[in-house]
C-alpha cells in the first residue's frame, strides 16, 4: 500500500527541516520526501495542506492500566487512544496490578501492545519490588526485556539509599529514573495545591514543598552519583528552578510537564470538578507560567500527558474520596497548542520538540525517525482548526477529562505507524 501525504509543512527538529513536502509512505516505511511527488503512484493521499507534518508524538508519561484494571483502560484501548490523539508511541508506567517489576510483565506488556498493532509502547519498570520501596527491582532483567525507564510513579522512590542504588545502577543501562516528586508526610489527605483557594474551599491542600524536598534531595544525589534524573510532571516554580541551576551546572537532569498544569490553575477547584483532581496538583497562576516559561527557555524537555484513565465511579463520587488523575492522550495536542502557540506565542518547532523529538531522546528512540528508509512514524496536526472536544469520541475506555466542551484551537489530525494510518478525531467542528 502507498500513501502519499501531500503539501504539508514538515517540522523536523531532528534534521532541521522545515519546509512544504510531499512523503510517500511505501508498505509502511518512507519511500521519498520531496516536492511534487507523482499522485499516481499512491492508492490513498492525504491532502495536508496547512498541516503540520512532524515525527510521530511521543508520550513520555503514560498509564495503561493493564494487568489489573482494565475496565479503566486496556493495553489495546490505550494505544487505539493514543493514536487518535496523535500519539505513535508513549510509555506504560509500572503502577499496574501486579506491579510490573519484572521481566515477565515487561513481555507481557510489550507482546499485548505488539499485538494491538496501534501505539508503540515502551514499558517503564519499577524502580522497587512491588513498589514497596524496599528493595531495587530486578531492572537489569527488565531492560533485557525493553524497558527504557524505571520509576516508582504514584509514589516517590521510598528512601535517598535506594534512589542513590537507582541511579547508579540504571546509569548502567543509560536509561533514566523517573521520579514522581512527592514527599508523602505532608501530603496525607490532601486534595488540592496548597494555597489562598484551598484554605477558601475548605480542602486539605498540597504544598509545593512536598515536590520541592524530593526534587531537592533527588538533584544532590543525582550530583553525586552522575546519574540521569528525570522528573516527572514538574508543577512547582521552586522546583523548576532546582532543575534549571542543575542543568546549568552540566548536569544530566531532564523534565516534563503536563498540559493541565499548562492550562489550569488552583480557581477550576471553584467547581468542585473531581476533573480537577490530580497528583502533582494544578498550582496557582504563578506556577503555571513559570512552567510556560520553563518550555520557552528549554528548562523543561518535554510535555507528557500523564494518560490517568479511571473508571466513572472512581471520579463521579465526592472529593475527598476520588481517584487521582485524568485521561490525557486525545486532548494533549489541542491543548498544548491552544495555550503555548496561540496564548503564549511559542513557536510550532519547539512544540514538536517538546512532544516527540525530546521525549524519544529521553526513552531512548532512534535519532530522525522521519526520514528516507524509516520505519513510516509521523504525526500530522492543524495549528489553527478549531474544535470543542468531544470525549464521546474518544477511544480510550474512560472520560475523565476537565477539557469536555471547551473550544481549542488546534488538534491531531492523523497518526500514521507503519501500516497502521489513524483519522484523529477528539472534537466537533465549532458551529
Ligand atoms: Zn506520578
Amino acid at each position: 500500500m502507498n500513501l502519499l501525504i501531500k503539501n504539508g509543512h514538515v517540522i523536523n527538529p531532528d534534521s532541521g527541516t522545515d519546509k512544504v513536502l510531499d512523503i510517500l509512505i511505501a508498505d509502511g516505511r518512507v519511500d521519498q520526501i520531496d516536492v511534487n511527488l507523482d499522485e499516481s503512484a499512491a492508492d490513498k493521499v492525504i491532502d495536508a495542506t496547512g498541516m503540520i507534518v512532524a515525527p510521530g508524538f511521543v508520550d513520555a508519561h503514560a498509564h495503561l492500566r493493564e494487568p489489573g484494571n482494565e475496565r479503566a483502560e486496556t493495553i489495546e484501548s490505550g494505544c487505539k487512544s493514543a493514536m487518535n490523539g496523535g500519539f505513535t508511541t508513549v510509555t506504560a508506567m509500572p503502577n499496574t496490578n501486579p506491579c510490573m517489576d519484572n521481566a515477565a510483565i515487561v513481555s507481557l506488556v510489550r507482546e499485548k501492545a505488539h499485538r494491538a498493532g496501534y501505539a508503540k509502547v515502551c514499558p517503564v519498570g519499577a524502580v522497587s519490588k512491588g513498589r514497596a520501596g524496599q528493595e531495587l527491582a530486578a531492572i537489569g532483567e527488565m531492560v533485557r526485556e525493553g524497558i527504557v525507564a524505571v520509576s516508582d510513579d504514584g509514589s516517590p522512590v521510598a528512601t535517598a539509599e535506594l534512589m542513590e542504588k537507582a541511579l547508579e545502577y540504571c546509569q548502567l543501562f543509560g536509561i533514566p529514573v523517573m521520579e514522581h516528586a512527592e514527599e508523602l508526610t505532608l501530603t496525607r489527605g490532601a486534595v488540592m495545591n496548597e494555597d489562598f483557594m484551598s484554605a477558601k474551599l475548605g480542602l486539605k491542600g498540597m504544598p509545593t514543598v512536598a515536590e520541592d524536598i524530593i526534587v531537592s534531595r533527588d538533584i544532590i544525589l543525582n550530583r553525586y552519583i552522575r546519574g540521569w534524573l528525570h522528573i516527572s510532571h514538574l508543577s512547582s516554580e521552586y522546583s523548576l528552578g532546582m532543575v534549571r541551576r542543575a542543568k546549568d551546572r552540566g548536569e544530566n537532569v531532564t523534565t516534563e510537564v503536563t498540559p493541565h498544569h499548562l492550562f489550569f490553575n488552583d480557581r477550576a477547584l471553584e467547581t468542585f470538578d473531581t476533573n480537577f483532581i490530580m497528583k502533582p496538583p494544578i498550582r496557582i497562576e504563578a506556577d503555571r507560567l513559570a512552567m510556560i516559561e520553563g518550555i520557552k527557555d528549554g528548562t523543561i524537555d518535554c510535555i507528557a500527558t500523564d494518560h490517568a484513565p479511571h473508571p466513572h465511579e472512581h471520579k463521579n463520587c465526592e472529593i475527598d474520596i476520588c481517584a487521582f488523575g485524568i485521561i490525557g492522550f486525545e486532548t494533549a495536542i489541542s491543548a498544548v497548542l491552544d495555550m503555548l502557540h496561540h496564548q503564549h506565542a511559542v513557536p510550532v518547532k519547539r512544540i514538536v520538540e517538546c512532544m516527540s523529538t525530546n521525549p524519544a531522546k529521553i526513552i531512548g528512540l532512534k535519532d530522525d525517525r522521519l526520514r528516507v528508509g524509516a520505519k513510516a512514524d509521523i504525526t500530522i496536526f492543524s495549528t489553527d482548526r478549531e474544535i470543542v472536544i468531544d470525549p464521546e469520541k474518544f477511544k480510550s475506555r474512560s472520560r475523565n477529562t476537565p477539557f469536555k466542551g471547551l473550544k481549542l484551537r488546534g488538534c491531531p489530525e492523523y497518526a500514521i505507524r507503519g501500516t497502521r494510518v489513524v483519522k484523529c478525531e477528539v472534537g466537533e467542528e465549532d458551529k
